[in-house]
């Protein structure tokens, strides 16, 4: 038995089939490469790595060297790169426009500790480092030419990340990529037939009330799984004040954060022990036409099964736990962890 499901806002939709988790699997989780003398991220190599664009580190330390507690460092090998040209300009060809691959690309070391993952990150620490992502999304997101920026962490081996150091990535994009432009359309198309309300917050307000899908709830987030997760185990993290990015967070959702993040990424590790997951959250520059309409978010994507030629072929992702399970297994997650959690509203 199986359910289509519609993500009212993106219009994407998923298939959830809990039969699908009996398969039997053949194949077996890699286990994740880890060396502290070979890795560019540990405290003393801070040389093998661009200068670093900003870091947290006792007044007197110099930079680049060691002492910090967080550090944001252009990636050597970037995804888009400012040095490849001018930000605008398409070249049309027969075969298809093309335009120089500029843009930015940071990554943000969460903690000099090597094998310390987000989860287990104090509140403190895991403050220092959303402080470090918003300064950081700050002054990328009022870069002449960029457009938006996608934040992310991939962690585990089926993640797409290569070094197991905690690391954010932010990469800076001269247009708005394909996923954020079905948001802000499915916002403006909800908002068109709901009296300009916001699609999110309208989504957020009806799994509060109807609680199968509901993580937590505190004052200033609501955590979900959403109706039409594509991946198993997936988990909103919605701030209740609509703003266009993480970088416009007051201190004080930032503080809330730095509690709640780590609680639903050790809840992760719970329900699924060693986890796969890619953390991810989009943002546009405040203040552009489009910009108005879209309301940030966390959306964490455990990575627990690989696309089959049927999801890669028809473009629909099949997901073997319900967002309804995913979510009573969080709640006891969370309740067996009791730990540094903002209280329910
Ligand atoms: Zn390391
Ligand atoms: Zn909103």
């Amino acid at each position: 038995m199986s359910d289509f499901r519609q993500d009212p806002i993106s219009g994407r939709w998923a298939i959830v089939a809990e039969s699908r988790s009996a398969r039997p699997t053949e194949y077996p989780v890699r286990p994740p490469s880890s060396s502290i003398e070979n890795c560019p991220f540990c405290e003393g190599h801070e040389s093998w790595t661009p200068a670093e664009v900003g870091a947290a580190r006792p007044a007197g330390l110099p930079a680049n060297g060691p002492g910090w507690r967080v550090r944001a460092i252009p990636n050597k090998f970037p995804t888009l790169s400012a040095d490849a040209g001018a930000a605008r300009g398409a070249t049309e060809n027969p075969e298809g426009p093309i335009r120089p691959g500029w843009g930015f690309h940071e990554v943000i070391i969460a903690t000099p500790e090597h094998s310390t993952p987000l989860a287990k990150l104090t509140p403190e620490a895991a403050g220092r480092l959303l402080r470090m992502v918003r300064e950081r999304l700050r002054v990328l997101l009022t870069t002449n030419g960029v457009e938006a920026c996608v934040t992310f962490e991939n962690s585990g081996p089926e993640s797409g990340g290569t070094l197991l150091h905690p690391h954010l990535q932010i990469v800076a994009l001269p247009e708005i990529p394909p996923l954020l432009r079905e948001e802000v359309d499915g916002l403006a198309r909800f908002a068109r037939a709901h009296e300009g309300r916001c699609g999110y917050e309208s989504i957020a307000s009806a799994e509060r009330v109807d609680r199968s899908r509901m993580v937590r709830d505190s004052d200033d987030f609501t955590v979900f799984a959403p109706f039409a997760s594509e991946h198993p185990f997936e988990v909103r993290i919605h701030p209740r004040r609509h703003e266009s990015s993480f970088a416009q967070a007051t201190d004080r959702e930032l503080d809330e954060l730095a509690s709640l993040l780590p609680a639903v990424l050790g809840a992760l590790d719970d329900v699924a022990p060693g986890a796969s997951y890619n953390l991810v959250s989009r943002a546009l520059p405040a203040g552009r036409p489009r910009a108005e309409e879209y309301h940030w978010h966390l959306d964490l994507l455990p990575r627990l099964v690989r696309a089959d030629g049927f999801e890669v072929g028809g473009g629909i992702s099949v997901n073997p736990v319900s967002p309804e399970s995913a979510a009573e297994q969080f709640r006891a997650a969370l309740e067996r962890s009791g730990g540094p959690i903002p209280a329910a509203r």
